[in-house]
């Protein structure tokens, strides 16, 4: 019998999955830090533990040691994230081979963004989109391939093209999607509305990013597109001053984005912890209190 892919937990799991991202450390503290974090996170069962790729390839073997790392520690299922800035067709397909080494069978294809803000231009040597690797992928292997999608837009289209673009990564193959970090759960109804008025069909996990400090608020506000809803940004400026109180607000905010996704319809939560634990316990402990 094939083993259960993630397609598989969306059919067979009782309410939305829960899973978490983690990036590659540079050093052996961030190890250590990373698999603390995956030791806190065990016992609430994530379905799936993913783990970023460098834009243009450079770090790749941070990713894979880390992802062999986590290997040794978790039977959860492991998303290897790859991109194709940056990178010939033949590093990529490397890249590939060396997620099929390592036993990983789901990949999320991106693009990868180039350093320094500068605009996206193709390797010349290289696949040009997502679209294109996720074709590629699947030309290769028995794997399972996810994709971005983009609440509040991707900076270099529109919401109509991101939805036409989202609907040709499925045509090519693609099974799910992971939705970049939002704070206003009426952009990811809106982003599933689109792309299902298309046709589209996968389901569209929503990215969570837990608010605990207030730099934050600028940060994501560049990151993410169109920043915060004014009402959810004032709440967390008006305690900007008071880390304690900044740091419960921001998550009872977030544990609210996530109640309103859910009843939105989102088939999981994916939480991008930065090698940290304790704000995504914290909001998901409040979670699974509501369902009790
Ligand atoms: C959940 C998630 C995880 C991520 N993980 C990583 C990571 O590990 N490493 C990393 O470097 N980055 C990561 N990113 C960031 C991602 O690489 C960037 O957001 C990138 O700018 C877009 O990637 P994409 O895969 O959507 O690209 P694409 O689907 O290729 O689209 C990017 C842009 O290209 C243009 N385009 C693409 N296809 C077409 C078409 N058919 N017609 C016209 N225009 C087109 C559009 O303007 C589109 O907005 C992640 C993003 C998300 C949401």
């Amino acid at each position: 019998m094939p083993a259960e892919t993630i397609i598989d937990l969306f059919a067979s799991s009782s309410g939305p999955t829960f899973s978490v991202e983690f990036f590659p450390p540079s050093d052996d503290a961030g190890v250590q830090q990373l698999l603390g974090a995956l030791e806190q996170l065990q016992p609430l069962k994530p379905d799936w533990v993913s783990v970023t790729y460098g834009a243009t390839g450079a770090s790749r073997y941070k990713t894979f040691s880390a992802v062999g790392a986590l290997r040794g520690q978790t039977a959860t299922s492991l998303i290897g994230h790859l991109t194709v800035a940056g990178q010939s067709a033949a590093e990529v397909v490397r890249a590939i081979q060396a997620y099929q080494r390592l036993g990983v069978t789901h990949i999320l294809a991106l693009r990868g963004d180039p350093p320094g803000g500068e605009r996206y231009r193709p390797h010349r040597e290289g696949l040009a989109t997502a679209t294109d690797l996720v074709r590629l992928i699947r030309s290769l292997g028995d794997f399972t391939v996810g994709v971005a999608a983009f609440p509040d837009g991707h900076p270099e289209g529109t919401l109509e093209l991101d939805a036409e673009i989202l609907l040709a990564k499925q045509a090519a193959g693609a099974e799910f999607a992971i939705s970049q970090l939002f704070f206003d759960a009426d952009a990811y109804a809106r982003l599933v509305e689109r792309f299902r008025a298309l046709g589209g069909t996968m389901p569209i996990v929503a990215g969570i990013m837990p608010v605990t400090v207030p730099s934050q608020i600028e940060r994501f506000a560049s990151l993410s597109g169109s920043g915060m809803p004014a009402a959810f940004e004032a709440q967390l400026r008006a305690v900007a001053d008071d880390k304690v109180r900044f740091r419960e607000v921001g998550i009872e905010l977030v544990t609210q984005l996530c109640r309103d996704v859910i009843a939105a319809g989102a088939p999981g939560l994916q939480f991008f912890t930065l090698n940290r634990s304790t704000a995504t316990r914290d909001i998901l402990d409040r979670l699974r209190s509501d369902a009790r």
